[in-house]
């Protein structure tokens, strides 16, 4: 058994059984033994591919539409470009390269990089070394963020960020929870008391209601700064527009994998609520479009016309980004932007 493992069944024995957002920050940022505490994920010989691995194209669109909303914000002289999550720094590298064209936005942002693994820290900071541009990596969005006008880009970042399940009872929705066998092996129980203030009459006995807390509280947060310095946020990630169901994976080398099995050596993620994000920012006195299918998005962003121009070589990339069976309509596009704005390219 992993060290995590008992160390985790250690805990339960201690304090109780975990929620399922504690399961996950510990199997994912554990110091010693996390997921992304450990190792880059990334790519065909890590645990799975995204968008900006698929392909340059994904980056630079989303640069893109970054300074097209700069610009009809008037062009601010002092702003900042943040990317939440940014794995190898692939998505800001094309970025940045496509923005070559808008050499106004560049002398304007300051680029900063949130990053919570210190693997993926290292290999950014390694990336950027010869940028030419200012870049800062942080662990997490802090108060240093705040004072600008923001620009936020985030693919595949959402649905790292820890969640709670509640199951509907005939008591009410009870919280799933992490407990221990005897053997240490982790299993899923429901805890007996129903949690307060969860109040919904139409979910039927059995129905799995998601919260993400921590993507709720950031989502406002972005909305705030948003709505009082402007600029813009566009979050790509899997999910829906609210609903019930349990959407919690893992996946480890291309495969899914069960969730408790090996704490630490599998990507654990949850679907992505569009509708709580919305709600969040909109609380936060901020704007909310979308989402967006990402093939819709990225078409009406010209990729296909982008393809023709790179050559035939990027026909598969481009299939894979857009089309409905592949990730075109899974994933999804949502912006926040300042009140008062009117739709922005691709909404
Ligand atoms: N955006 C990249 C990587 C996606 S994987 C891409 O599309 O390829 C998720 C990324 O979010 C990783 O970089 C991971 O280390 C980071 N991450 C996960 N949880 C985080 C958290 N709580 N705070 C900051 N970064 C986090």
């Amino acid at each position: 058994m992993s060290d995590l493992k008992s160390r985790i069944a250690h805990l339960i024995a201690v304090q109780g059984p975990l929620s399922i957002a504690q399961f996950m920050t510990i199997a994912l940022h554990d110091p010693k033994e996390g997921y992304y505490a450990t190792r880059d994920p990334l790519g065909a010989r890590g645990d799975f591919i995204t968008a900006p691995e698929v392909s340059q194209m994904f980056g630079e669109m989303l640069g893109l539409w970054c300074a097209q909303v700069w610009h009809d914000q008037g062009a601010p002289k002092r702003v900042r470009l943040v990317e939440l999550g940014p794995g190898r720094g692939t998505l800001m590298e094309d970025a940045l390269r496509a923005l070559r064209v808008v050499p106004d936005f560049l002398e304007a942002i300051e680029v900063v990089l949130v990053e919570a693994s210190p693997v993926l820290r290292a290999l950014q900071a390694e990336k950027f070394k010869t940028a030419g541009v200012a870049i800062r990596g942080v662990t997490h969005f802090n108060d240093t963020l705040i004072d600008r006008p923001l620009f936020v880009l985030a693919n595949e970042f959402f649905d790292a960020l820890p969640i709670h399940q509640f199951v509907k009872t005939e008591r009410g929705w009870c919280e799933r929870v992490v407990t221990a066998d005897e053997k240490n092996e982790l299993k899923f129980v429901l805890a007996p008391v129903p949690a307060q203030g969860l109040v919904n009459t139409e979910a039927e006995l059995g129905a799995v209601l998601e919260t993400s807390p921590a993507g709720v509280a950031l989502a406002e947060e972005i909305g705030r700064v948003i709505a009082t310095q402007g600029g813009a946020a566009l979050f790509v990630d899997y999910g829906h527009a609210g609903g019930f169901g349990d959407t919690l994976q893992a996946v480890a080398k291309h495969k899914y994998a069960n969730v408790l099995e090996h704490p630490g050596a599998a990507d654990l993620s949850a679907h992505v609520d569009f509708a709580a994000l919305s709600d969040a920012a909109r609380l936060g006195g901020a704007k909310a479009f979308g989402p967006v299918e990402q093939g819709k998005f990225l078409t009406a962003l010209g990729i296909a016309e982008r393809a023709q121009k790179l050559g035939p070589q990027t026909n598969t990339q481009l299939e894979r980004l857009v089309s409905p069976d592949q990730m075109g309509t899974l994933f999804k596009a949502l912006a926040i932007m300042p009140n008062g704005t009117s739709k922005p390219p691709g909404f």
